[in-house]
Parts: C-alpha cells; structure tokens; sequence
C-alpha cells in the first residue's frame, strides 16, 4: 500500500512538472506586467471583430481552429500572452543586409554615401527646413546626406504622434501607416483572405488577397529549404488595436511610453492594413523567433517574396518600435527589392511613393 501511494504521489509529480514545462514553453497564462508586453499585437483577430468582409472566410477559419493541433492548446492565449523576448539581439538585423548567396539575383545592397553635411546640394533641399537637416544629420552621422533631407522633408524628424496626417496610398500595397500617418477607425482593406489552416498557428489569420498570395508563397518557399514560417496574426480591425493597446496600457500602469515602444496606438497598426503579419517560425513563439533558424533564413529572403521585416533595432528612429523579428509587412517585390538595395526603411519608401502615386 505504501509502495502504490509513493507510486501515485511520483505519478503526480510528474504531471505537474509536465504541466509546468509545457505552460513555460506556450507563453502560459502569466503576464506580470513588466513582462507581459507582447509585442506590438500579438492577437488573432477573434471571430467577433472579424468584418463583413471576411466573416464568410472567419467561420471557416474558427471551425478550422477547433480542429487545427497547431492551436493547442489555446491559439487565443498563447497569442495573447505571447511575451516578448527575453533579451535583445546582440546583433542588429538586416538593417543593412548583407549580400547573400552569391551568384544569385540579389542586388547587392548599396553602402551608405558617406554623409558631408552640404545638404544644398542634395536634390529636394527646401531652404527653410536647413536647420533641421543639420539637427538630424548632427543625431544620426550614419545617414547620408541624401537620407537625411528626405527624411526632415517627410517629417520623420519631428516627435512621434504630433502633427498626425491620414494615411496616403490607402488599398494599395503602398499605404503608409506608422506613428506619423493614421487609418480612419472604419477603414478596412478590400479583399481580405482568411489563411488555411496549414499556414497560421492561430484560429483567425487574414491578409489582404495579394499579401495573401505572397505569403502562401513565402511559406512554401522556406518549407521547401527546411524552416517553418506561420502566419500568428495578420489583419486587426481599429477597434481591436484598440483593445489590445488599452489591454497594454493597463498592465504597464498608464505607461504610455513604455506601451508605445511595443504596440501601436490605434489606427496606426500597420495590422490594419491587411498587409503586415506576425509570424512564428519552428519554435511555434513570435518573442523567440528572432532566435530561430526561420528567422535567419527570413532575413536573407523575404523581400525576394515582397516582404520586409520592418522593425529592426537599427529603423528604431524612424519607426519608434523596439526591434519586431516576428512582424513583416508586405508591399510586393519591386519595393521590397528597392527597399534592401538601398537599405532604407519602409517608412521611407512608402512616403517616396506619395507622389508619384498622385502625379
Ligand atoms: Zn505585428
């Protein structure tokens, strides 16, 4: 009697450590405050806030997740409680890719000019923004001449969040979202998809149809040379972000700034768009994908997709978020080609594309 009492008392042992190991590796159900930050946005999309545009492809999607192994064991909490990861990357990610795979169509990404501070002669100079050329280019010595006028005539020189404009480009794979330029709150983008189950590691993961394609495509591709790349959360309604970013704001004690540096305030998701999609490689966590082999490959290969990874620790400056391995934006190939040769920001080309796109 004794020796089965020892027996059962092991047995549950064993059974709490388990469940102990296993809530630690799915981002378990706790979220103490200072750790609880996931990322910019880390939740599905739930079917109650999906959209008439997608509510056809959502209820397929939710029954799908009742089914779908890859959402255990609760693809609702193990996004929402997804923690950001444990330390920053020693290294800073293809901010400035380096060429890869020789002999393949990479453009090799152009090195910096080297800045001179005679922006006078630099094409779009305006006369009077020269005092804040000089402040930029005083801040970030390692911009070019070139960068820094064209970053002070956007008006990325200015505070986040100031002097916010409506976004331009909208339904295309252009539009500019970021803490400079906003969505309306009834803005949803055309054509939104709802992904398979084979493709997302939550119950509700929808893109807009050619960001869609592309990364069906792109998950096919890194499958194919042996990494995992999962769709964790693509479009958020306004409202959703706003949800998610009131949710943050509590656990950080109305610490707006610490909030800011991981989610976006509402309306200026780049979720809303239907373009951007938080991914999970192999270890099935967007806080440790930077740490995958997915990610490693995903650097080196997105853009050929049409994607950018767009918060890196290096465009920090420019986009105000702390380095976001696990978030891709789509905006096709010929940008995300231009975009790595050039190793400027998304933000940069897409505010680029304002007036052509009008013209
Ligand atoms: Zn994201």
């Amino acid at each position: 009697m004794k020796k089965l009492l020892s027996l059962i008392s092991l047995a549950a042992a064993a059974v709490l450590f388990a469940v102990t190991v296993f809530t630690a590796c799915s981002g378990g159900g706790e979220t103490p405050s200072s750790a609880a930050s996931p990322s910019d946005e880390t939740a599905s999309v739930t079917s109650s806030e999906t959209t008439s545009a997608q509510s056809e492809a959502s209820s397929e999607a939710s029954s799908e997740a009742m089914s779908d192994p890859s959402s255990e064991p609760s693809s609702e909490a193990s996004s929402e409680t997804e923690s950001k990861p444990e330390s920053k990357p020693e290294s800073k990610p293809e901010s400035k890719p380096a060429s890869s795979e020789a002999g393949s169509s990479d453009p090799t990404p152009s090195s910096e000019p080297a800045p001179t501070g005679d922006y006078a002669s630099v094409a779009g100079y305006v006369a009077e923004n020269d005092a804040r050329y000089n402040a930029y280019g005083k801040k970030h010595k390692d911009l070019s001449d070139e960068r820094v006028v064209a970053i002070v005539n956007f008006g990325y020189d200015g505070e986040f969040y100031t002097n916010v404009l409506p976004s331009p480009n909208k339904q295309t794979k252009y539009v500019l979202v970021n803490k400079f330029y906003y969505l309306d709150r009834d803005y949803v983008p055309d054509d939104l998809v709802a992904l398979p189950s084979a493709y997302k590691h939550a119950s509700n993961v929808s893109l807009q149809r050619e960001a869609y394609d592309a990364f069906i495509i792109l998950c096919d591709a890194a499958k194919k040379a042996g990494y995992t790349i999962l769709g964790q959360s693509g479009y958020r309604s306004y409202e959703t972000q706003e949800k998610l970013y009131n949710k943050y704001l509590k656990n950080e004690g109305g610490n707006v700034a610490a909030v800011d540096s991981y989610s976006a305030r509402p309306g200026h998701s780049e979720h809303q768009t239907g373009l951007a999609i938080d991914v999970v490689g192999e270890t099935g966590s967007m806080g440790k994908y930077g740490k995958s082999k997915s990610y490693k490959w995903a650097v080196e290969n997105v853009w050929k997709y049409g994607f950018i990874i767009h918060y890196t620790t290096a465009n920090e400056y420019i986009t105000g978020y702390e380095t976001e391995e696990w978030h891709f934006r789509f905006v096709g190939k010929e940008a995300a080609a231009e975009i790595h040769s050039r190793g400027i920001t998304v933000d940069e080309y897409l505010a680029e594309q304002i007036n052509k796109l009008s013209s």
